[in-house]
């Protein structure tokens, strides 16, 4: 039929009953409230569903009627007034739990991410570093720390996913309505909008702000897409990991550089700045310029910006690190360069990382300006201090400053609402107090089995419901029949859901080896495929639209859940979002994860399946390594070797073992209540020691304790008093950097091969400070028992101290006079490095120099 067809939506009048309905679509708190986006659903469960659970689109597209009827049914005013009071208590009391994590009243932390994964409504996140970003985020809001997050605000955000007949999966995009947005744009007190200028070569990009509201603090976003940028220059922020270097270098300018002044236009004075991976690392430069327009130099600037600095890494696969070629870097910065008063060189030193030649490393730039350095979990913070070795030069790797605090998850947005339900009968409402408690958590021992089991089958028929739906969309949509439909999904019965499933979902980086599971066929055919004990087996994620391997992947498991002895037990759902993931996580019985060590930072997809219950079968690597106690889940051991092939092999075989010899018998062990008991008590173990640890609380609180109470402290010493800290600081490592060559140590006297108990050692040194201060240096004795050396036990420290100058302009005496505690053989060795008092981490300088 010819002609135009005009687009119309008609809106429908709120009753003034339900007002505050839009506050509630106005505020994320949604994205982890189960009973708000209950609220939402009961008004029209199609319509929610259609909108893709966005409360802004569907309180537009809601019918009138439906409204006026809600608002005359007694039932549903009680939730309604039921969630506003919990809003309105939840913004005026943040909760108070035992170790209540605190800062100072004019403290404020600012969290920099590329990325922010709230609810599957709010599209600007990819994958686990954006969830985690959230999670940080909402935590912060449940804990009331003081506390504003930075980021940018995509048009299409990430892409959607869908898996076409032949397995190749097809990425589109959807521009977002910002209006459908839970933002708003931020607002002058003329009423004008906010804008920030970021300069690039030749010209002004202008950015505007929009915030978010999640619960009690605020994400401010970034956007360039206005009409007085270039076309080009709107685009900057169209796409969320898109485009080229080009345009990389762009969005991480506006979101470091345009994302400080953002916060300065907002007339915010943060004092703990937090840049969450690399991505964010350009607000070092900016901060810096800041003071140098001020009147300091340069590395002054520098480490009055370090010192109140946080920077956390997050993955150690080398691609996730970004770097920009000097040319690039000399182009983009080459009017802001003379404004830190440097030279190009010390620019692009700046960003070099010696280990990895050329280019400007966002990662280098990230430590150099910040003192406070952190991995995910305790093996990445150990990886990621060797693979930052060469920024710490003479410091042993375990001693440098990168340490860790390992991820966790936000438990109201992960954890079943089924779940609350039952603790709250249980355990009573304080569990939501005692989060981090472990010994609170035994109480989950207190759940009747049948009781606990009842919910996990519950969620499971849910997960079933929704996988049937999406697979069947799916079938369709590529054309397939109905028969070939009702073969691929007869084994996922929602009213059956005895079949024992495990579930695969994440992003498909090839690190991860989503494929792992069919490295034999015929095996993995046998273990599925016994008649009473089948296996269904559900996989989901995205591969990065430039990742041809990561999409082959994709493509070889559609095939294999296309061949005959594996339809319907083995399953490829597309869409991946965090939709599905919780569907996921609450229903499979077990949480696969493979990935090859040690390249999994953290991952948290497994600590949202551990928290409800679905029990983990995972490479002991990221959380798990810390996680898994020998009874709580399964363990893949890794093969450490330098040989991928052979590990793929053995660690095959050992996911193969622990499926035929542990999972599916355990599982299928019925009692006689008809399902397993012990696998009950496997999951509550699971559960029980999970839970405190891996949640998101957890994380925020450390991060407070470790890292931000003490740079809110040492950004205060070293810029108090017109930056005298900084001013001292700087000069003395330039002087300390100058001398540090020409720096020795002699040992004076003989070393005794023996001691008598009671007798004292007597150790004197002659050093060679070439210049500097014997304060300047701390000379140390590290001393520990033989055989101590090989276990993690610390050596004890001793200090040597200074008896002057042993001669006229020559070397200095120092003196250590010790008595060992204890008999046996003992080892020592003897070290010295600079010291200063201002230091935040001893080590920061990297120098030290071993007798
Ligand atoms: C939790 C989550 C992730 C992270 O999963 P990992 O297994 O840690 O990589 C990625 N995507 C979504 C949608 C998630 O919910």
């Amino acid at each position: 039929m010819p002609g135009s067809v005009f687009s119309l939506e008609v809106n429908p009048k709120i009753p003034a009953k339900l007002a505050r309905l839009s506050e509630l679509a106005n505020d994320l708190w949604y994205s982890w409230d189960r009973p708000t986006r209950e609220l939402f659903f009961r008004l029209d469960p199609a319509l929610w569903d259609a909108v893709g659970h966005n409360p802004k689109v569907f309180l537009r597209r809601v019918e009138e009627a439906r409204l006026v009827e809600a608002s005359q049914d007694r039932v549903f005013l009680e939730s309604y007034y039921r969630i506003l009071s919990a809003y309105d208590t939840y913004l005026l009391e943040p909760v108070r739990q035992h170790d209540q994590p605190t800062l100072g009243h004019d403290d404020l932390v600012a969290y920099f991410c590329a990325e922010f994964g709230f609810h599957e409504s709010f599209p600007i996140y990819s994958g686990g570093l954006g969830i985690l970003a959230g999670d940080h985020c909402k935590a912060a809001s449940d804990l009331g720390i003081p506390f504003v997050a930075v980021g940018l605000l995509y048009r299409q955000g990430y892409f959607s996913q869908t898996i076409d007949g032949e397995g190749n999966q097809l990425a589109s995009y959807t521009d977002s309505d910002f209006a459908d947005l839970p933002v708003l744009p931020v607002l002058q007190d003329d009423g004008n909008e906010v804008k920030v200028e970021i300069e690039l070569p030749g010209r002004v990009v202008m950015a505007k702000l929009w915030v978010a509201r999640v619960g009690h603090i605020r994400l401010y976003l970034l956007d360039t897409d206005l009409p007085e940028n270039s076309e080009e220059d709107r685009g900057i922020t169209h796409r969320l990991y898109g485009g080229d270097i080009n345009t990389r270098i762009k969005q991480e300018m506006v979101l470091g550089i345009g994302g400080v002044r953002a916060l300065r236009a907002a007339g915010l004075h943060p004092t703990v700045w937090h840049i969450n991976e690399g991505h964010a690392a350009f607000q070092i430069l900016e901060r810096a310029r800041e003071l140098v327009a001020q009147g300091l130099d340069f590395h002054a600037a520098l480490e009055a910006t370090a010192a109140a600095t946080v920077f956390t890494t997050h993955t150690p696969v080398p691609a996730g690190h970004d770097i920009f070629p000097h040319e690039l870097m000399l182009e983009y910065f080459r009017d802001f360069i003379p404004q830190l008063k440097l030279d190009t060189g010390a620019f692009l030193a700046l960003g070099h990382k010696p280990a990895e030649g050329s280019g400007f490393n966002q990662t280098a730039l990230a430590v150099r300006g910040s003192r406070y350095q952190n991995g995910v979990s305790r093996i990445h913070g150990g990886v990621s201090s060797r693979m930052m070795v060469d920024l710490w030069p003479q410091v042993p790797p375990d001693e440098n400053p990168m340490t860790y605090v390992t991820n966790g998850v936000h438990i109201p947005t992960f954890l079943a609402q089924e779940w609350m339900d039952l603790f709250d009968s249980y355990l009573g409402g304080e569990w939501r107090n005692k989060l981090s408690d472990a010994a609170f958590w035994h109480r989950i021992d207190q759940i009747p089995d049948h009781l606990y089991w009842s919910v996990r089958q519950a969620l499971k028929s849910q997960m079933i419901n929704h996988v049937r739906e999406r697979l069947a969309h799916q079938h369709r949509r590529n054309g397939g029949s109905e028969a070939h439909l009702d073969r691929l999904l007869r084994y996922l019965d929602p009213l059956d859901p005895s079949i024992l499933m495990v579930g695969f979902a994440r992003r498909f980086a090839t690190y991860k080896r989503a494929t792992l599971l069919f490295e034999d066929p015929e095996r993995l055919r046998r273990i599925i495929s016994h008649a009473e004990r089948p296996v269904v087996f559900i996989f989901a994620g995205k591969a990065h639209p430039a990742d041809r391997p990561g999409q082959d992947l994709i493509r070889n498991i559609h095939a294999i859940a296309h061949q005959p002895e594996f339809e319907g037990k083995v399953h490829m759902v597309e869409g991946y979002d965090m939709g599905l993931a919780r569907a996921l996580v609450y229903g499979v019985d077990v949480w696969l994860n493979n990935p090859e060590y040690p390249l999994e930072a953290s991952g948290t997809s497994g600590e949202k399946a551990g928290i409800n219950g679905t029990i983990n079968l995972s490479v002991l690597d990221g959380w798990w390594g810390e996680g898994y106690d020998g009874h709580n889940g399964w363990a893949i051991k890794p093969l450490k070797t330098v040989d991928p092939f052979r590990a793929r092999q053995e660690e095959a075989n050992s996911l193969y073992e622990l499926l035929e010899e542990q999972v599916i018998p355990l599982y299928y062990q019925a009692g006689k209540y008809g399902y397993s008991t012990e696998w009950v008590k496997k999951s509550k173990h699971s559960m029980k020691t999970l839970l405190p640890r891996f949640n998101a609380a957890r994380m925020v609180g450390e991060y407070v304790n470790k890292f931000y109470r003490p740079a809110a402290r040492q950004g205060v010493r070293v810029t108090a008093e017109d930056f005298q800290g900084a001013h001292a600081l700087a000069q003395w490592k330039e002087r300390v950097q100058v001398a540090w060559p020409g720096v020795g140590i002699t040992r004076l006297d003989q070393a005794p091969a023996r001691l008598q108990f009671g007798q004292q050692l007597r150790i004197e040194l002659a050093v060679q400070l070439n210049g500097l201060q014997a304060e300047d240096v701390r000379v140390e004795c590290l001393f520990r028992h033989h055989g101590d050396l090989r276990n993690r036990e610390q050596p004890r420290s001793y200090l040597f101290r200074s008896e002057g100058e042993a001669e006229a302009g020559g070397a200095h005496r120092f003196v250590l006079n010790l008595e060992p505690e204890t008999c046996g053989r003992i080892d020592y060795k003897i070290r010295i490095y600079p010291y200063h008092e201002l230091l935040a981490h001893p080590h920061e300088t990297g120098l030290m120099l071993w007798l």
